[in-house]
């Protein structure tokens, strides 16, 4: 006798965990590090064209000077009334990578201790994947989704930066890209801004005419001395970077050149850090018989969600159907989900269960990938 083994019409068959692990070993071992992302895009574009769905690719490759664009599918959803979503993640990781070897201890994958594991984002990626190839087996998609896959995201959000314009049609993104069990909802971000600062002085010969110099060092170094930096409050950070300058030993310096950020989640703090910091620099300079130009931009957008909106609803109870608790967190890192609710998109980033990402320590549990497949499973079959 002959059993039928495949799925009925409206029958949910639900998520293939082995082969999601299998996709997720598959991508960390495609190189695909920030502006050099082409291999794994191959490996996306086929499996989707293996589905029979259609791969877009933008211009961000050109724009950011990287070896390929950002990736969007489209899935029709069965039920057309119902709200598009956007799931996103990230193809790039950061370095090291070279020789990637994962090692499996008790259902945990780690890298062999050279290089980083790269769950981040892959296990994102490899979610995103599975999620598509079982709404396809089971006949399609119950709402209109949108898969998004950016690049160059680890170096400065630049794919995110560069979608192109009017290309997402979902009225509500979630960002798969986040360290920590799944569970874990990241409903507020900094807003951030880049500060570029021009201190200049008056150059001199050190040992003959100091007098007549005004030191460009010196301004910066009393100005940085008298700022607040690192954890100003509890939603807000800021950092001298970088700090460049000077001639020659013997020479006053002329100009220096100040590299520093600010971040928090309410712009309005953010203001007055910023504006802080230009007065320290300002008061330096005007002490000292020197000047200052002092350039900020902003980097890209906070943003914050209340727990009770409907873009949490839908996360929280997608993990009541698997038992898992939400946990909601702010963070002060930024992620694609800042670029995304500047264009007017509401984004929130979820856990995908990833721990120590950036270090040659990752991890991903197994169980947790499982789980973070699950949840975005049962999010796209509540919202149809
Ligand atoms: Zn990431």
């Amino acid at each position: 006798m002959k059993l039928f083994c495949g799925t009925l019409p409206g029958m949910k068959k639900g998520m293939d965990k082995n082969r999601l692990c299998r996709t997720f070993l598959d991508l960390v071992a495609i190189d695909g590090v920030t502006f050099a992302e082409q291999a794994v895009a191959e490996f996306v574009k086929k499996y989707f064209s293996d589905l029979g769905l259609t791969v877009e690719e933008d211009d961000a490759a050109e724009a950011i000077g990287g070896d390929c664009g950002n990736l969007l599918v489209r899935m029709e959803g069965e039920n057309p009334a119902a709200q598009p979503l956007i799931i996103a993640s990230h193809l790039d990781t950061v370095l090291p990578t070279e020789k990637l070897k994962v090692v499996e201890k008790d259902g945990v994958y780690y890298s062999d201790g050279t290089t980083i594991l790269g769950a981040d984002d892959r296990a994102g990626v490899a979610v995103m994947l599975e999620c598509a190839r079982v709404l396809v087996e089971e006949g399609g998609s119950p709402v209109p989704l949108e898969l998004l896959f950016t690049v160059a995201e680890e170096k400065g959000l630049f794919g995110a930066k560069a979608l192109r314009k009017g290309w997402l049609k979902g009225e509500v993104l979630y960002v798969l890209d986040s360290d920590g069990p799944v569970g874990r909802v990241v409903n507020g971000a900094p807003y951030g801004v880049k500060l570029a600062i021009t201190v200049k002085g008056k150059s001199a010969h050190a040992g003959i005419d100091p007098e007549s110099g005004v030191s460009a060092v010196v301004i910066a170094s009393r100005a940085i001395a008298n700022m607040k930096l690192g954890r100003i409050d509890e939603l807000t950070t800021a950092n001298i970077g970088t700090i460049s300058g000077g001639q020659a030993q013997n020479i006053i310096p002329e100009l220096v050149e100040v590299v520093g950020e600010v971040r928090s989640i309410e712009e309005d703090r953010l203001r007055r850090q910023a504006a802080h910091m230009k007065e320290a620099f300002k008061s330096a300079a005007a002490e000292a018989g020197g000047e200052v130009v002092f350039y900020s931009h902003q980097d890209y957008s906070g943003y914050y969600f209340p727990e009770d909106s409907p873009a949490i609803e839908l996360v929280r109870r997608a993990l009541d159907r698997l038992g898992i608790e939400t946990v909601m967190e702010t963070s002060c890192g930024a992620s694609d989900a800042n670029i995304t609710t500047g264009l007017g998109i509401p984004s929130l980033v979820l856990s995908v269960g990833y721990l120590k990402p950036h270090t040659k320590e990752e991890s991903l549990d197994r169980k947790e990938l499982i789980k973070a497949g699950e949840l975005v499973y049962e999010m796209v079959r509540i919202a149809g």
